[in-house]
């Protein structure tokens, strides 16, 4: 089984204290070891952000892309891999602004994959711009006089694209974040949580306190596979009124389940007399 130590990799943390990024990442290591997902089966791809990080501070094998493309490469991986849990860490600037175009089309194929998404509402590894999620009105370094572009909601774009597993947490509930990464992580199909995770450095908006505040879950009177009940939901935001857990989901045959090419075994697999790369690694240790 795999344990918290199989996950620790030998980098140090060094998101900001408080930064929703450090509860989000423990949430997510809960679910490997509640799931088995390590090393064997799974794979974790990042884009560029504060969010990327997390392919340092997580011994699992991954990949860190260009800037808004972590999207095509892990579809890159679950094809020529179909057998490994592939799991997508993207920050809302990463796959709203820059990715914006791979979000809608693995939305609308429906691949395998499961996009986490870091939505602190802010470009923070620049130190602090606008995002595509940031509220009306934000003042940023970008935005002096405040946001005059419409806040993106990522729930409603990703239902009208296609997915079929859309669900949002709040990064510091974090049994509650583990539970919906594991369900995003047992759907057939492209599942996307959008986690609200504050930026304590930078957005001075989008804080814990505002989130622990105004947000509340979804209970058994909503139906996730009814469509129109979701989009309603999906476009709430305010005070006290914005909805946390599973939006949408359903059930339709994956894009990798259509290719017959993938109904046999992996199309590339772990070769188990790989070379020793010990000697390699050490030279670049
Ligand atoms: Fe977290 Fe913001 Fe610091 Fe980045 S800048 S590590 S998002 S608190």
């Amino acid at each position: 089984m795999t344990t918290m130590q199989d996950l620790k990799s030998k980098c140090d943390v060094n998101w900001c204290p408080g930064c929703g990024n450090i509860p989000l990442w423990a949430a997510f290591k809960n679910a490997c070891v509640k799931e088995d997902w390590n090393n064997t089966n799974s794979c974790i791809v990042a884009g560029i952000g504060c969010h990327g990080h997390i392919v340092n501070f997580t011994k699992m094998t991954s990949f860190e892309g260009l800037h808004g493309r972590p999207l095509p490469v892990a579809t890159g991986v679950k094809l020529a891999n179909h057998k490994l849990n592939v799991f997508v860490f993207s920050g809302d600037g990463d796959s709203l602004g820059e990715g914006g175009n791979h979000f809608m089309h693995a939305c609308r194929r429906n691949h395998d994959i499961n996009l986490f998404m870091h939505d602190n509402s802010i470009y923070a590894l620049t130190t602090g711009q606008t995002s595509p999620a940031s509220p009306d009105g934000f003042v940023s370094k970008s935005t002096p006089k405040g946001n005059i572009d419409n806040m993106l909601t990522p729930i409603t774009l990703a239902i009208s694209a296609g997915a079929t597993f859309v669900a949002r947490a709040y990064a510091s509930d974090i049994p509650k974040l583990t539970e919906l990464m594991i369900a995003a992580a047992n759907h057939k199909g492209f599942s996307f949580v959008d986690i609200l995770q504050p930026c304590t450095t930078f957005n001075h908006v989008n804080t814990h306190e505002m989130y622990q505040k105004n947000t509340y879950y979804l209970d058994d009177t909503h139906d996730v596979t009814d469509l129109d009940a979701a989009f309603k939901k999906s476009r709430e935001w305010g005070d006290k009124k914005i909805p946390l857990g599973i939006f949408y989901k359903v059930d339709k045959p994956s894009y990798e389940s259509k290719v017959p090419q993938l109904q046999g075994d992996a199309l590339i697999t772990t070769s188990t007399d790989r070379p020793n790369m010990e000697a390699l690694y050490k030279q670049y240790a």
